[in-house]
């Protein structure tokens, strides 16, 4: 794909949602931090239902860390692998509190070295909560990127850096969301919508989902071209 059609396809992704954003729902970026760490592997929907319960109750690194673990397993046991989660957020509530003043860093290598929290969830706080112009690159980014031939790669990491080199300034701070949410509700992955996509043409993806087949005529086609028979006299 050529830079035009990258510069296309992100200001079509702009057109149709100008203010994209996580669907994970959060106040502040410690909300934000513990929403992501707990989504892993999970939806932001299950996700959004427990911290819909747990954040009116615990929603600062003491509040949390005085809940304990068994106590935030409560609220979190929808969640898959909610056990080691829980293990993960107490222990990094612990260390926001030793280490960074109750804080979340707006710091890539203090927010890896949290227990539960690698270069993706890192990416996106720094992205989400303040600012930083990043892509977290998770399943929807990576398929969407290699089918569209926006920024082919066969690793996670080589998606995330070749998107960082292709992609326009000007998008770069919303276009975690925008491909996130095409990836999600249209580029699916067992049948993506091609036929409503809004970048279709612009999408390399050899495999693209036919459109609906033409509705049946409402009265039959006239024969055209066969002779009539003579009428019997
Ligand atoms: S045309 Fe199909 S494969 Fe390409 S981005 Fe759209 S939904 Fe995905």
């Amino acid at each position: 794909m050529n830079n035009a059609k990258r510069h296309e396809l992100y200001q079509r992704l702009r057109d149709a949602n100008p203010a994209p954003t996580t669907e994970l729902e959060y106040r502040t970026p410690f909300e934000l931090l513990v929403a992501v760490v707990l989504s892993a592997q999970a939806t932001d929907k299950g996700v959004n239902k427990a911290t819909a319960k747990l954040f009116p109750v615990a929603s600062t690194p003491a509040t949390l860390l005085a809940l304990g673990e068994d106590g935030l397993k409560e609220y979190i046991s929808s969640i898959g692998l909610y056990n080691a989660k829980a293990k993960n957020v107490i222990a990094l509530c612990r260390i926001l509190l030793d280490s960074h003043g109750g804080e979340v860093p707006r710091d890539r290598a203090a927010l890896e070295a949290l227990p539960g929290v690698g270069r993706k969830t890192a990416n996106v706080v720094l992205n989400t909560a303040f600012g930083e112009p990043l892509i977290a690159v998770d399943t929807h980014i990576f398929r969407v990127a290699n089918r569209t031939g926006l920024a082919p790669g066969k690793t996670v990491r080589a998606v995330e850096d070749r998107l960082a080199r292709v992609t326009p300034a000007g998008f770069m701070q919303d276009a975690h969301h925008w491909l996130i949410l095409h990836g999600r509700y249209v580029c699916k992955a067992r049948k993506p919508d091609c036929p409503t996509c809004i970048i279709a043409d612009l999408c390399d993806y050899r495999a693209k989902t036919p459109g609906e087949p033409p509705a049946r005529p409402l009265t039959r086609p006239v024969a055209r071209g066969r002779p009539r028979r003579a009428a019997a006299k």
